[in-house]
């Protein structure tokens, strides 16, 4: 039985810092994800949208941050597991954790780091029938390159801030329609004055009836959910952004005290259960803010304390990396 010091579940931006962390604590390491390519969010959500607040990068492209999180990840030659969901974490007589993947592997380890986010980032789907050949070609959930859009006429459907800062970049190189099935956006109240602002038609209080087109998408009925009116529009490509399905209930069966949706952890990211911490967007803590930076933060004490708990007599504090000597 091969046993790790810490299994990570979740290679997103904390899982992903995490694992190096735990490579500097000389950690025998292995990252888990269920999507076959690192990065969570990063990567599956927004990999060509900007951000702008992570320490040290002023602007950087999510799927260029993505990429320099998992070499920094993999300095240490940790093992690295894609394309495997966790289903089970069972703690066995010796202290050790087995976990079970729906891969029927099981992995060993003395310790574990959950950095699951949201969980497997599963995009809702439209009530509406369509080609699922067409999903990726022209109906797309997240954008994963822009120029698949250039000079089209674009449906967005949504009112989150996906849908409007995708509205907002669209409208400047594509023909854009909104539509919205209420007139309260969930967005941030700047990006909605500047899609007004924007060459972007919003049509609030539709929905999505029927896609028309024969092996591509040509045009959609689109209808007033208040009066019925059906409108048929011209568009060649279609952005659905209206959230996630998100099921965390798995986790209150694998033994873990949970706050709503997310694991509840204490000041040293422990959760209930021995040897088993949590950090990024899936825990819950008085202070909690859904950011990178606060995974990062979240990530390093985690596996500093989960080092401590694989050797007591070991401090929590790592020493300062600028003291160390790495061929990068
Ligand atoms: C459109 C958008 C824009 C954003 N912009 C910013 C921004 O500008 N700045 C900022 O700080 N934050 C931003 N965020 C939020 C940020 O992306 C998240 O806070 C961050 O991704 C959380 O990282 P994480 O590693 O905790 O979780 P995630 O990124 O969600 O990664 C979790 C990983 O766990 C995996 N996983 C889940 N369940 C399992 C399982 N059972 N088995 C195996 N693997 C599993 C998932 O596949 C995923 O890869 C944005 C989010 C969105 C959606």
């Amino acid at each position: 039985m091969d046993v790790y010091d810490i299994t990570i579940i979740g290679g997103g931006p904390t899982g992903l810092f995490g694992s190096f962390y735990a490579g500097l604590r000389g950690l025998k390491t292995k990252v888990i994800d269920v999507l076959a390519e690192m990065g969570g969010q990063l990567t599956a959500l927004y990999p060509e949208k900007y951000v702008y607040d992570v320490a040290g990068h002023p602007k950087i492209l999510a799927k260029d941050l993505a990429k320099n999180l998992a070499t920094q990840a993999q300095l240490f030659k940790q093992t690295i597991c894609l394309g495997e969901k966790v289903t089970r974490m069972d703690r066995m007589e010796d202290g050790v954790w087995k976990i079970t993947t729906d891969r029927s592997e099981e992995h060993y380890t003395k310790t574990v780091l959950l950095a699951l986010g949201a969980g497997a980032c599963v995009p809702k789907k439209l009530d509406v029938e369509y080609p699922t050949e067409l999903e990726g070609q022209n109906i797309f959930y997240a954008v994963k390159n822009k120029e698949l859009f250039n000079g089209k006429d674009v449906l967005i459907i949504g009112g989150g801030d996906s849908a409007v800062d995708w509205a907002n970049e669209f409208s400047q190189f594509a023909k854009v329609t909104l539509i919205h099935r209420r007139d309260q956006f969930r967005a941030v109240q700047t990006s909605v004055e500047e899609m007004k602002r924007n060459a972007v038609d919003i049509k609030t209080f539709y929905e999505l009836k029927q896609v028309v087109g024969n092996g591509k998408v040509e045009s959609c009925v689109i209808f007033d959910n208040r009066s019925g009116k059906e409108e048929q529009i011209k568009c060649d490509a279609i952005l659905i952004n209206i959230g996630f399905v998100i099921n965390l209930d798995f986790l209150k069966s694998w033994g873990l005290h949970m706050e709503g949706n997310a694991i509840a952890v204490n000041e040293k990211m422990e959760t209930n259960l021995p040897g088993v911490y949590a950090a990024g967007d899936i825990c819950s803590h008085p202070a909690k803010l859904k950011l990178i930076a606060t995974g990062a933060s979240e990530a390093a004490t985690g596996v500093n304390f989960a080092a401590v708990f694989i050797n007591p007599t070991a401090k929590a504090f790592p020493g300062h990396s600028s003291n160390l000597n790495l061929s990068i």
